[in-house]
């Protein structure tokens, strides 16, 4: 059971500390999505929520409209953490508000997503004079979306719906993220996106402490056979794995002309 609640802002716009972005958006407080993994799970206490993690919503009311003079050709990014797609902005429509304004800013738009729902505002998105869908995807494998993201869109609706942005001319990307030692199969999701993702970016599964023991957890019931590799990463902290890995994907996106930037030890 979820509780939403309109919460009344000042402002929607946060300054960015995300290499490449100017602004970031995040029109919502939670996110029903609620990965396992979320590293946005800090937000609970910071706005004095007790609810689990992906049990409330806000859902931000600001009275004072983007201003075009302030965002005229920067870079602007939605979002980083909560997901602007999740299920209930069907019904609120405040992502669809923010993205007319954007168009109006002639901002560059920077989406990133885990849910098909995109698709909705494809008429907005190709009135941006710049801008690009990225999702998000863990693993290439359904079960472990099901375990792990349990209210995100499907892994083939994400994959429909980058085949589709890309047919409309959307720019799209699809960042490998976050990977999971022993579990995600990275090389499965660029086959099964390569012909509709134009650039990747790879980023390992950082484990803050706030979180380490509900992943450990999950990792231990569902794939009890990688505990012995969790262990020597997390809690050995081994990075011998992560170097392994940064060297195969390296590797495999120059032997394959794939644009890709592996981000392992920087959060997200
Ligand atoms: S979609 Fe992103 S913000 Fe939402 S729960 Fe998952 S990781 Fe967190």
């Amino acid at each position: 059971m979820i509780t939403i609640a309109k919460t009344p802002v000042k402002t929607l716009l946060s300054k960015s500390k995300i290499p490449g972005f100017d602004y970031v958006i995040n029109p919502y407080v939670g996110c029903p999505h609620k990965c396992v993994y979320c590293y946005a799970e800090y937000m609970r206490k910071f706005t004095g929520h007790a609810e689990e993690w992906g049990d409330f919503l806000d859902v931000k009311e600001c009275p004072v409209p983007l201003r075009p003079a302030q965002l005229f050709r920067t870079r602007v990014m939605l979002s980083s953490v909560t997901d602007p797609y999740n299920p209930y902005e069907k019904q609120y429509e405040l992502t669809r508000r923010l993205l007319k304004q954007l168009i109006v800013c002639q901002a560059q738009v920077h989406i990133l997503t885990k849910s098909a729902l995109v698709l909705r505002d494809m008429d907005l998105l190709k009135q941006m004079p710049s801008c690009e869908v990225a999702f998000s995807i863990a693993s290439a494998d359904e079960s472990f979306r099901q375990l792990a993201e349990p209210g995100a869109s499907s892994l083939q609706d994400r994959l429909d719906a980058l085949q589709t942005l890309h047919q409309n001319g959307i720019h799209t990307a699809v960042m490998a993220a976050p990977l999971f030692p022993g579990i995600s199969d990275w090389r499965k999701i660029i086959e099964q996106t390569r012909p509709y993702a134009e650039r990747y970016t790879f980023d390992s599964l950082n484990m803050r402490p706030a979180y380490q023991r509900k992943v450990m957890n999950f990792v231990a019931r569902h794939y009890p056979q990688a505990l012995p590799l969790y262990s020597e990463i997390y809690l050995q902290e081994s990075t011998d794995y992560w170097q392994k890995l940064r060297e195969e994907i390296t590797a495999y996106c120059l032997q394959h002309g794939i644009q890709g930037e592996v981000y392992f030890g920087h959060s997200h």
